[in-house]
């Protein structure tokens, strides 16, 4: 799909296709449009494919639809047609079925890599790249069960972010696990007295967040 398009853009299409719970076959975003590192955020709620047009860019493509193309194949058919999961769920977990997670993160490449992975796990993400934004997400999306919060932020890091979600009388249940970069001595105490609901260390092992959110997903009211 590509970006700039008649009548309604690419953006329209996915956003409205996720709202009305259209369950869309995987999606490959194939544009000549410089993009912001917002618009990036926005596409990669719906898609972990994003190629930009240039010189490579038809052999990518013919690369990442090989690899559709082969997940599909590989897939087995448990999923049946009738559940909507906007994006496709190869090992769907039932706890994370119909959860909505927002990962707060400075590094892209991290936020992608996380949501990646947690996608295929049935999680939808949406994504923020500081607390200030994060708090904005949680506003515009009330639907939010969990959140992966990174400490070390420009504008507004982890710490002011969890205070500030903390102060807020309906994110007060809200799971908040912190990522830190060090496990440094007094860091866990910082985070949990923050309103951290727990902590990680990075770089994330994937199996104890996994295990951790299912922990915290299946306490949830
Ligand atoms: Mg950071």
């Amino acid at each position: 799909m590509d970006l700039n398009l008649r009548g309604i853009s690419g953006f329209e299409f996915l956003e409205h296709a996720a709202v009305n719970k259209v369950e869309l076959p995987p999606a490959i975003i194939h544009t000549g449009r410089a993009l912001t590192d917002q618009e990036t955020l926005r596409l990669r709620e719906f898609t972990d494919h994003i190629i930009l047009k240039g010189a490579r860019s038809p052999e990518r493509l013919q690369e990442e639809v090989a690899l559709f193309l082969q997940e599909v194949q590989t897939r087995p058919p448990v999923v049946p047609r009738a559940a909507p999961l906007p994006n496709p769920a190869i090992h769907a977990d039932p706890v994370f079925r119909e959860k909505t997670i927002l990962i707060v993160d400075d590094d892209m490449r991290n936020i992608f890599a996380l949501s990646k992975a947690l996608r295929v796990r049935g999680l939808q993400v949406i994504m923020a790249q500081d607390g200030r934004r994060a708090i904005a997400q949680l506003e515009a999306n009330p639907g939010i069960h969990l959140v992966i919060m990174d400490v070390m932020m420009p504008q507004m890091d982890g710490y002011t972010a969890m205070q500030t979600i903390r102060a807020r009388p309906e994110w007060q249940t809200l799971p908040i696990l912190a990522l830190t970069a060090k496990a440094m001595i007094g860091e866990r105490e910082k985070c949990l007295q923050a309103g951290a609901s727990d902590y990680l260390s990075k770089p994330v092992d994937l199996d104890r967040l996994i295990s951790m959110m299912r922990h915290w997903l299946t306490q949830l009211p």
